[in-house]
């Protein structure tokens, strides 16, 4: 797909320093000169062994944290560095939909009270009890749900509920951060198939980051590779998975347990561009 890229990250890099108990310095380069670029409407699979640095690339594009060096462009903007109202606007833009659905809901609170407070925190003084029946309604669960809490939701459900919070704020891209990975297989097949349905309904852009080979070219057009914090490989997600050539591509492509294969069969079409009817 062609068209301006709304998200570009250049030379992106992230050094965490830390001591152990007996004093000593560690440095862990995270992320070394990352380069990526999404077109509007775009999806790309950011895939990678655990420690690769997928987590600290996730929160570096969605502004919880800041890159050493390198820059995060947002629609056209520095993203790192604005400051005041158009970085509220561009936060609004970029939403994370996080790993763990049982740890990222807060126990405490209705689906309701979560929902009401992402989107007061994105668009104070609107109205949010038809915002957040419109997201049920998205993310395809029941009205009545919006008075649960996260105990007497599933693993599924609640996954469906992080997405709504996501999507609340209406934002153009979603960055999702191993957004499967804590459930099980035949639920992950289910969220995959609302992301792309979503991908499509909302034309969002989509960074799908996971550890996951197997559901790359099927959630994605486009796939970057990430081994200790460099990118070694890049290119259309079907042709990158199905036939790689970095060394590190085809061993992790290989490692990959093959039972758990056959699941995921979505396949998003591209979403409608304006203006050609679809
Ligand atoms: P992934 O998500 O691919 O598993 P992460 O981005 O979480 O990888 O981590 C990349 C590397 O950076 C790992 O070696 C991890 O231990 C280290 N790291 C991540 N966050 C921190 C932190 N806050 N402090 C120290 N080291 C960190
Ligand atoms: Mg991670």
């Amino acid at each position: 797909m062609t068209g301006p890229p709304i998200l570009r990250a250049q030379g992106v890099h992230k050094t965490f320093r830390s001591r152990d108990r007996s004093g000593r310095r560690h440095e862990t380069a995270a992320l070394r000169g990352v380069d990526l670029e999404v077109p509007l409407g775009g999806s790309l699979a950011v895939v990678g062994e655990s420690g690769s640095g997928k987590s600290t690339l996730a929160r570096i594009l969605v502004g919880l944290d800041a890159p050493d060096s390198g820059t995060v462009h947002l629609d056209g903007v520095d993203f790192p560095a604005s400051t005041g109202a158009t970085r509220r606007a561009l936060q609004r833009q970029i939403q994370m939909i996080f790993q763990d659905p049982y740890r990222s809901l807060n126990p405490r609170m209705s689906v309701r009270s979560a929902l009401r407070f992402a989107h007061h925190a994105e668009q104070p003084g609107a109205d949010a009890d038809e915002a957040c029946r419109t997201m049920m309604q998205l993310v395809r669960l029941p009205e009545s749900y919006l008075d649960r809490r996260p105990h007497s939701l599933s693993g599924g459900e609640r996954q469906r509920v992080n997405i709504a919070r996501a999507l609340i704020a209406r934002p153009n891209v979603v960055v999702a951060d191993e957004a499967v990975s804590a459930l099980d297989r035949s639920v992950q097949a289910d969220i995959l198939n609302l992301l792309a349905d979503l991908r499509r309904e909302l034309r969002l852009t989509l960074v799908y980051i996971t550890h996951d080979v197997h559901t790359v070219s099927a959630v994605c057009e486009d796939v970057l590779v990430l081994h200790q914090g460099l990118v070694v490989e890049r290119g259309r997600a079907a042709t990158v998975m199905a036939d790689p050539t970095a060394d590190y591509t085809r061993a992790l492509v290989a490692a990959a347990p093959t039972v758990d294969r056959p699941l995921v069969t979505v396949r998003p079409t591209s979403p409608p561009v304006a203006g050609v009817p679809s």
